[in-house]
């Protein structure tokens, strides 16, 4: 059944009058949060700490884990709820390395989200200086690929520009080349579909406050595959990770499966927001949703391509080469974005020089766009960006 998009945008709450394009930063929230979330306040209030066993809290991590597999071709026991994701990225990295253990190199591109990059530097500090990670140009990925690569730490799809690379063929490359693959799925869960069985990957890591709308600060997500799940080692041994917490032995056994990349307590507010806004998902067909995002896009490309010329496109025309953002170059980027949010039409800028904007069709559609065109145009069409009050730089941008 084909999906209704207007059934899908009644289901967020957004503030009137605003067109949010900014689903793939911070996801916005869905009208069924505020009362599951309050819900486990109750929860909290009534059971106190009986609400790890009787309101289900310890098991959470890995249920509501497996209603994420769903999103991304895993089977269910394979994904955990936990930490942030830069913390899930030295979890899958450090595994992955102790898994491959005569290679000492973490191959990753310069399009990579910055924190990957520096966890993964983190990573080769503390393992005494013998690894090191290589960045090559995103095009440049492939041919990187040899025999002394440990791991390839690969965002699907590019937090700046949107690129996405083919998972599957670089999965395949570097397992020919005795490689493990570490895939981040910040800007793929949610967005595109994904099938992590079917591309071979052997680790993926998410966040879940971006395309799954589970709120500022809600739990990153770590799959591994089934074939290494009693194999990987997790250099994060915390307690809820360990075969049995509460034996309170002096010694670290892991835990089963994907549980032992379980770190500590679980976020239990959280998961109650994430869990409501996963219910959005139900029947929705990632493939679809994908399909309809690049139409969106291609409205809003075409129509700044004649309202405003000088906005440079940073996005892969290809719709095989593109998740579910499109960015512009400018100079002047931060001040124009900061203008057009005064109007209502929310994107964000990323340095030096990106305007991004994120299309997500569940509560974004033709109308939104074809605004969000025309506030651009005119804020571009008469250089009401140039103003002091839209050059001062926020902590947050
Ligand atoms: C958003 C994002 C992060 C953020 O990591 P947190 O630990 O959740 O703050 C990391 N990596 C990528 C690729 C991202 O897009």
């Amino acid at each position: 059944m084909p999906i209704d998009f207007a059934a899908t945008k009644a289901l967020f709450d957004l503030p009137e009058g605003v067109i949010y394009l900014d689903g793939n930063s911070l996801g916005p929230m869905v009208k069924t949060a505020p009362a599951r979330m309050t819900q486990a306040l109750h929860e909290w209030q009534d059971l106190l700490i009986r609400g790890w066993n009787k309101a289900g809290w310890m098991a959470q991590p890995a249920q509501i884990g497996d209603r994420i597999a769903k999103l991304i071709g895993a089977p269910a026991g394979t994904v955990v709820l936990g930490d942030t994701l830069s913390i899930k990225v030295y979890q899958a990295l450090a595994s992955a390395l102790e898994m491959n253990p005569k290679r000492r190199v973490i191959l990753s591109d310069t399009g990579n989200f910055p924190s990957d990059l520096y966890m993964a530097e983190g990573l080769c500090r503390t393992l005494g200086g013998q690894y090191r990670l290589k960045t090559v140009a995103p095009e440049e990925v492939m041919s990187a690929i040899d025999d002394s690569v440990a791991v390839t730490l690969i965002t699907e799809v590019d937090y700046r520009t949107g690129r996405r690379h083919d998972m599957t063929d670089i999965t395949k490359r570097a397992h020919e080349m005795g490689a493990l693959t570490v895939w981040d799925l910040a800007h793929s869960a949610g967005a595109i579909p994904v099938n992590l069985t079917a591309a071979k990957a052997d680790f993926a890591v998410g966040c879940t406050y971006k395309y799954l709308n589970s709120g500022p600060g809600g739990p990153a997500f770590i799959y591994v595959a089934p074939r290494h799940a009693e194999v990987a080692c997790p250099a994060l041994s915390g307690w809820l990770g360990h075969e049995s917490p509460f034996d309170f032995d002096l010694g670290y056994r892991p835990g089963r499966g994907i549980e032992r990349m379980r770190v500590g307590t679980p976020p239990v507010l959280q998961i109650a927001a994430l869990d409501a806004a996963l219910d959005v998902w139900e029947g929705v067909d990632l493939a679809e949703v994908h399909r309809q995002s690049l139409r969106l896009q291609d409205q809003f490309i075409k129509g700044l391509e004649t309202r405003a010329p000088m906005l440079q496109l940073n996005t892969p025309r290809s719709h095989l080469m593109r998740g579910s953002q499109v960015s512009y170059r400018h100079p002047e980027g931060y001040a124009i974005m900061q203008a057009i949010i005064a109007e209502g039409v929310i994107g964000d800028f990323r340095a030096p020089d990106n305007l991004r904007f994120g299309f997500t069709p569940l509560y974004i559609d033709e109308d939104d766009v074809a605004r969000a065109v025309s506030v651009i145009g005119k804020i571009m069409e008469y250089g009401s960006w140039d103003k002091p009050e839209f050059k001062q730089r926020s902590r947050v941008t």
